[in-house]
């Protein structure tokens, strides 16, 4: 039923619904709101790129806007695994570069992991989390939590203050990795960053710093920008050009982000710093 609605609406693998789709979907199925979503989240695990493990994970974050985010997990063979993108932050990170301020539910195939747990309580505000099984609050699955609350910061991924960098240039990459630097979360370290990636047939892919109170759990702005990649049907062998911009700061995103980028692309990481 889903599958033939998706077909008919032209949106199979379409990484991001409007509310007009998801409407004319639950019009077409008879699924309304985490139901559908649930019903929707193999249409997020085929998206999963996950050569280590084997094991796709699909979500939806589900922002208040009405649009609705998928995202998948995300490997890189040959790397260490932290490197790895959850498929919650890669739905999360997706709703966050499309500047959505609020995010009612997240819809995921498997339980969160602790990783996952501690990654939205970022988001500093309530949130379901729905599984095919069950659903619950964030906060009944991380009870006691430690949060950006405990280190004195109000705000929360979704609505950092905006950064105030300069860079003058007219390079359509470079300012659009500086735009996504500016609207990074990094309220701990200050370490604004932002990646744009150019892709051979003109698309511009990026990808911005997701910070996290309790460190680890935060999302890179390359693996945000990967995921992005992944989302869009893009291979690393499409980029032509990869841009890091990042504020000086006692922390930087670069070692990594080349690292990173050098795992499945022979492009050259730019950094601006
Ligand atoms: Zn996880």
């Amino acid at each position: 039923m889903i599958q033939i609605a998706l077909q008919q609406m032209s949106i199979i693998a379409q990484p991001r619904l409007t509310p007009e789709q998801v409407k004319a979907l639950e019009h077409a199925t008879g699924l309304a709101g985490a139901r559908l979503a649930l019903a929707l989240l193999p249409q997020a695990r085929q998206l999963s790129l996950a050569p280590v493990s084997n094991f796709a994970v699909g979500a939806i974050a589900m922002a208040d806007s009405g649009y609705w985010y998928l995202g998948a997990n995300l490997e890189f063979a040959g790397l260490a695994l932290h490197y790895s993108v959850h498929a919650e932050q890669s739905a999360i990170g997706h709703a966050a570069l499309h500047n959505e301020q609020h995010i009612q539910a997240v819809v995921v195939s498997a339980s969160p992991c602790g990783h996952c747990r501690q990654f939205m309580q970022e988001l500093n505000q309530p949130v379901t989390i729905t599984l095919p099984e069950a659903e619950h609050a964030l906060s009944e699955l991380l009870p006691y939590a430690f949060g950006p609350a405990d280190l004195g910061i109000d705000g929360g991924m979704l609505s950092p203050e905006p950064g105030t960098l300069h860079h003058a240039s007219d390079d359509t990459l470079l300012k659009a990795a500086l735009q996504q630097a500016n609207l990074s979360y990094a309220p701990y370290s200050h370490n604004r960053a932002g990646v744009a990636l150019q892709l051979a047939d003109g698309r511009i892919i990026t990808g911005r710093y997701l910070e996290n109170a309790a460190f680890n759990p935060g999302l890179g702005p390359m693996q945000l920008a990967l995921s992005q990649l992944q989302l869009q049907g893009g291979q690393p062998e499409h980029i032509t050009r990869a841009v890091l911009v990042e504020s000086a700061a006692g922390i930087s995103q670069y070692p990594g982000a080349a690292q990173l980028l050098a795992a499945s692309s022979a492009v050259t990481l730019e950094h601006v710093s």
